[in-house]
């Protein structure tokens, strides 16, 4: 897999609802990832393998890459630096696929009782597989940048885990210099782009403030 497959990667969604957004896709002539929150395009010609080409959502390039009329540069190293200003947390695992069911046990079973009748059926908390399926995390004994911290740019706002995924990104490309576009009267659809090299353009959704929420 060669660094811009790596890349389009580190942008597909794991929403289990919008299975079309969990591999990268073409429409046009670019290719296209996203989690709902962000987004990223390449032209297809810089892209070595073929992704299936899907039309939803639909228009995406006209839709979320309207033409901006504010460029203001951006650093890797300004972007490292606000980074390490985010809070530290413990980082945790996630082990909860193989814990057993707390309703019953294990068991996948449960016992329904009426008056003097009994009735086994599958356990509805965890569909009679006998495991929980929700998460269980556990401290690793290192500490991560607190991923739902606030990170402020040139006066948006994001989640610092799209900011972290962009420097990433960056890193990958090899370069240390990118623009941010933004819209002098920016509504609540869009979104900040970052163009980090001439054909790679990530689209982050900046989180509400007073101020762009008066713009609006
Ligand atoms: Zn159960």
């Amino acid at each position: 897999m060669n660094n811009i497959q790596k890349i389009l990667e580190l942008y597909c969604g794991d929403n289990p609802l919008r299975k079309n957004l969990h591999q990268p896709f073409q429409q046009g002539d670019h290719v296209f990832a996203s989690d709902g929150h962000t987004l990223i395009r390449v032209p297809a010609s810089r892209v070595p393998v073929q992704y299936a080409i899907q039309d939803k959502p639909s228009n995406i390039a006209a839709n979320h890459f309207r033409p901006a009329d504010i460029a203001t540069p951006v650093t890797l190293k300004e972007l490292t630096e606000r980074i390490d200003e985010v809070p530290k947390i413990p980082e945790m695992e996630d082990i909860g696929e193989c814990l057993p069911c707390s309703e019953c046990d294990g068991d996948g079973q449960v016992v329904w009782e009426y008056r003097h009748w009994e009735k086994e059926f599958d356990c509805p908390e965890c569909d009679g597989t006998g495991y929980s399926d929700e998460a269980t995390f556990k401290e690793t004994g290192k500490t991560v940048p607190d991923m739902n911290h606030t990170i402020t740019l040139h006066g948006f706002k994001f989640k610092a885990e799209y900011i972290i995924r962009l420097s990433l990104t960056m890193l990958l490309l090899k370069t240390d210099a990118a623009t941010m576009k933004s819209h002098s009267v920016h509504t609540f659809k869009d979104g900040v782009c970052f163009s980090l090299t001439e054909y790679v353009d990530v689209l982050i959704k900046p989180l509400l403030t007073s101020e762009n929420v008066i713009n609006n």
